[in-house]
C-alpha cells in the first residue's frame, strides 16, 4: 500500500495529509517516530520527573504542582478557569502549591487515612482541582463524578468506591446527595465549597472554605511507593454496567511522556483540553498531564458553545487543544464562518479522542481551522494515550495513527462471536495487514488499570499470556498504521460480513446533509442482521423522502449494496453519554424494544451551564 492512497476499505478513501516541520515554528517534542520509539525507556521517561525528596518515592501531585512551585514556573499561572459571567480566576503553581496543601491537611484533620476514598461531585471550578491534587498529596484516593449525575449513579459509585469524603456544592448536595444519606453509612464528610458555615443540623456536613483557610499552608508528602493507588475512574458505561478502574502513582510517568509526544505539550504552552474533570481524560489529560509539563491549562467552567469556543481559542491564544469528535462535529455542524472570524494562528497542534474520528473531521480541521485534527485512542483501563497520531508524522485520515514509544501493539484474532482466540501459547496474533482482530497491548505499562473495583475475575479475563485485550475491533494497515474498526459489542455481522458502524457512519457523514450518523444491526432471517443508520442533518437541510432515497442511495454506491444500510431515519438527538460518545446499544435496544439496561450515564438533553447557582 503506498503512503498517498490507504484505501483499502471504503472508509479508508481519504488522501494522507503530509506535515511540514516545524509547525508554527516550534519543533516537535517527536521528530522521528521509529527511532523515538526505539530508543524509548519507561526508565528514561521516570527520568524526566522528580520524584519525591530523598527517595521518598513517588506522588503525581508533587510532579504536577510541588517541583513546579520550587522553581522558576512558581509565578506562572498554572490554571486559568473562564466562565461566561466573570472575569477569569488565575491560579499559579505557587498559590496551587498552597491551596493543595491546605486541602491535604484538612483531609489530615478530618482523619482520612492514604488509601481512603475522596470523591467529588462538581462542576469545574477551583476547589475540584484542589480536591483532586490535595487528595493525591494526601495519599488518598480520588474519585470524581460526573457533576450532572442525578442521586442513583451518585450512590451506586459512592457506595460502590467505599467514598468516606465527598466534596460538592450546596446546590449538588441538596438535589443529589441529602436524600440519600441514610443509605450511604461510609461516607463520614460531605465538604461543601460554597457554603459559609457548617449545617447546623448535620455535623458531617462542613464548609469547605473555612476549613481551608484555617488549615496550614504547608504540607510535607508522606512516601508514596508509585504502585499506591491514587485514581478510581468509572469508565463510560457506553456498551453496559459502567466499570470502576484503578489506578497508581506511578501513572503520572505516562500521564507525562503522552502528554509530551503525543499532545506535544511544550513548557511554555497554553493547553486547553475540553473534557470534563468527572472522566479519566479530563482528570488525566485536563489536570495532571499539563501540570507536569508547567504548562498553563485553560479550564472553560461554562458548556459548550461554538461562538465562545472560537473566541477562546483566539483570546487565550492555546497552543495546544484537546477535544472529542462529538465537540467537532458539533462545530462542524455550526459552520464555517465561524472560524473565519477569529484569529487562531496560535493554535499549534489539535487532537481527539473519546471516539472514532471521522476522515471527514480531519480534513474539516485541515481546511477549516488550519489544522488537521490527530485522533488518539486510549480507554479509561489504560490510564493515558495509547495509539496516537504525532505532530511531526504525516495523517492517514480515519486512522487513529501508531502506538506511543513504550507501548507494544498487537491485533488478537477472533471467532465467529468476536471472542479472542488463545492457543497454548498465548493469543493468536493477527499480521495480515488489513486483516481485524482484538486491539491487544503488552501489559506493564505504568498507567495500566490495577484492577477493576469489586471485580478480581473481569480484571483478570482482560489479560491473555503478556497481552491486554482491549475489547476494541480494529485493523492494521501494511505501514503500521492502526485503524478503528469497532467496539466489540457494536460491530454487526450482516450477510457473512463484519462490519465497524464507523466506516458506515463516516461514508453517511460525507454526504453533504449528514453531520452525525449511528449504525446498528437489526436481527434478520436471512442476512443475520440488516442495518440501520440514524442520520442527524446540518443547518439548511430538511428531512424528507426524497432524502432519505438519497442516502441510501449514496451508501449502496459507496458501500456496495453487501453492507449498505437498508434503512435510513432521521434523529434530531443520537442518544450519547455524558462524555459524549454515541450510545448505538440504546438505539439498538430501542429499535427492538429491549430493555434499556443502565443508563446512569445517558445525557439527557443540554446540561445547563451553571447549574449549581
Ligand atoms: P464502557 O467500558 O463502560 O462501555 P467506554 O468504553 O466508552 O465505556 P471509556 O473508557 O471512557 O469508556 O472509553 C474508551 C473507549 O472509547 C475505547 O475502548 C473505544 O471504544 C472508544 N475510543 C476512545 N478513543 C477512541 C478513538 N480515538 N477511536 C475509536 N474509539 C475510541
Ligand atoms: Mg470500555
Amino acid at each position: 500500500m503506498s503512503s498517498e492512497d490507504t484505501a483499502g476499505t471504503p472508509g479508508h478513501a481519504h488522501h494522507t495529509i503530509h506535515k511540514s516541520i516545524p509547525r508554527g515554528g516550534v519543533a516537535p517534542n517527536l521528530v522521528d517516530y521509529e527511532a523515538t520509539r526505539a530508543a524509548f525507556t519507561w526508565e528514561e521517561a521516570e527520568g524526566w520527573l522528580d520524584g519525591l525528596p530523598d527517595g521518598r518515592g513517588l506522588n503525581i501531585a508533587h510532579e504536577a504542582v510541588d517541583r513546579h512551585a520550587a522553581g522558576p514556573k512558581a509565578q506562572q499561572v498554572a490554571l486559568r478557569f473562564l466562565s461566561d459571567h466573570a472575569d477569569p480566576v488565575d491560579l499559579t503553581y505557587a498559590e496551587l502549591r498552597d491551596a493543595t496543601n491546605r486541602f491535604a491537611n484538612v483531609l489530615a484533620g478530618l482523619g482520612i487515612e492514604p488509601g481512603d476514598r475522596v470523591f467529588a461531585l462538581c462542576g469545574r471550578q477551583p476547589e475540584l482541582y484542589l480536591a483532586v491534587l490535595g487528595t493525591l498529596k494526601h495519599r488518598a484516593v480520588f474519585c470524581p463524578l460526573f457533576s450532572s449525575f442525578g442521586p442513583e449513579p451518585v450512590h451506586q459509585r459512592l457506595t460502590r468506591g467505599n467514598g468516606r469524603v465527598l466534596v460538592t456544592t450546596a446546590a449538588l448536595y441538596r438535589k443529589r446527595v441529602g436524600q440519600l444519606r441514610d443509605r450511604l453509612p461510609e461516607l463520614e464528610h460531605v465538604l461543601v465549597v460554597d457554603a459559609d458555615e457548617d449545617d447546623p443540623d448535620d455535623p458531617s456536613v462542613r464548609a469547605l472554605g473555612p476549613l481551608l483557610a484555617a488549615a496550614p499552608t504547608a504540607y510535607e508528602i508522606g512516601p508514596t511507593d508509585p504502585e499506591d493507588p491514587a485514581l478510581l475512574h468509572f469508565t463510560s458505561g457506553t456498551t453496559g454496567n459502567p466499570k470502576g478502574a484503578i489506578h497508581v502513582h506511578r501513572a503520572v510517568v505516562a500521564h507525562h511522556a503522552t502528554g509530551r509526544f503525543a499532545l506535544d505539550l511544550h513548557p511554555d504552552d497554553t493547553f486547553w483540553c475540553t473534557a470534563d474533570p468527572g472522566w479519566v481524560t479530563g482528570t488525566s489529560y485536563g489536570i495532571i498531564s499539563p501540570l507536569t509539563h508547567g504548562v498553563t491549562t485553560i479550564v472553560d467552567t461554562a458548556e459548550f458553545d461554538a461562538r465562545r469556543w472560537y473566541a477562546t481559542l483566539e483570546e487565550q491564544r492555546v497552543d495546544v487543544w484537546y477535544t472529542a469528535p462529538t465537540a467537532i462535529r458539533m462545530l462542524m455542524k455550526a459552520g464555517p464562518e465561524l472560524p473565519a472570524e477569529h484569529d487562531l494562528s496560535q493554535l499549534r497542534f489539535i487532537a481527539s479522542v473519546g471516539e472514532p474520528l471521522n476522515p471527514e473531521a480531519v480534513v474539516w480541521g485541515d481546511e477549516v481551522l488550519g489544522r488537521p485534527i490527530h485522533d488518539n485512542w486510549w480507554q479509561t483501563e489504560t490510564g493515558g494515550i495509547m495509539v496516537a497520531n504525532y505532530a511531526s508524522c504525516d495523517i492517514r485520515p480515519g486512522s487513529m495513527g501508531r502506538p506511543m514509544p513504550g507501548i507494544d501493539a498487537a491485533i488478537v484474532a477472533v471467532d465467529d462471536e468476536n471472542e479472542p482466540l488463545v492457543g497454548p501459547d498465548g493469543p493468536q496474533l493477527v499480521t495480515t495487514p488489513g486483516a481485524e482482530g482484538v486491539l491487544a497491548l503488552r501489559r506493564g505499562w505504568p498507567s495500566m488499570f490495577r484492577g477493576y473495583l469489586h471485580d478480581d475475575e473481569r480484571y483478570a479475563r482482560c489479560f491473555v499470556g503478556d497481552w491486554y485485550l482491549s475489547g476494541d475491533l480494529v485493523s492494521r494497515d501494511a505501514d503500521g498504521w492502526y485503524w478503528f474498526v469497532g467496539r466489540g459489542d457494536d460491530v454487526i455481522k450482516t450477510a457473512g460480513h463484519l462490519v465497524g458502524p464507523f466506516e458506515l457512519e463516516s461514508v453517511l457523514m460525507e454526504h453533504p446533509a449528514v453531520v452525525e450518523a449511528a449504525v446498528i444491526g437489526i436481527p434478520d432471517p436471512v442476512a443475520g442482521n440488516v442495518l440501520k443508520a440514524f442520520v442527524t442533518l446540518g443547518p439548511g437541510h430538511e428531512w424528507s423522502d426524497h432524502l432519505r432515497r438519497e442516502l441510501l442511495g449514496f451508501g449502496r454506491k459507496r458501500l456496495g449494496p453487501a453492507i449498505a444500510p437498508r434503512e435510513v431515519a432521521l434523529s434530531e438527538n443520537l442518544p450519547k453519554t455524558r462524555s459524549g460518545k454515541i450510545m448505538r446499544r440504546l438505539l439498538r435496544a430501542r429499535e427492538l424494544g429491549l430493555p434499556e439496561g443502565d443508563l446512569s450515564t445517558l445525557e439527557t438533553g443540554p446540561v445547563p451551564a451553571n447549574e449549581e447557582a
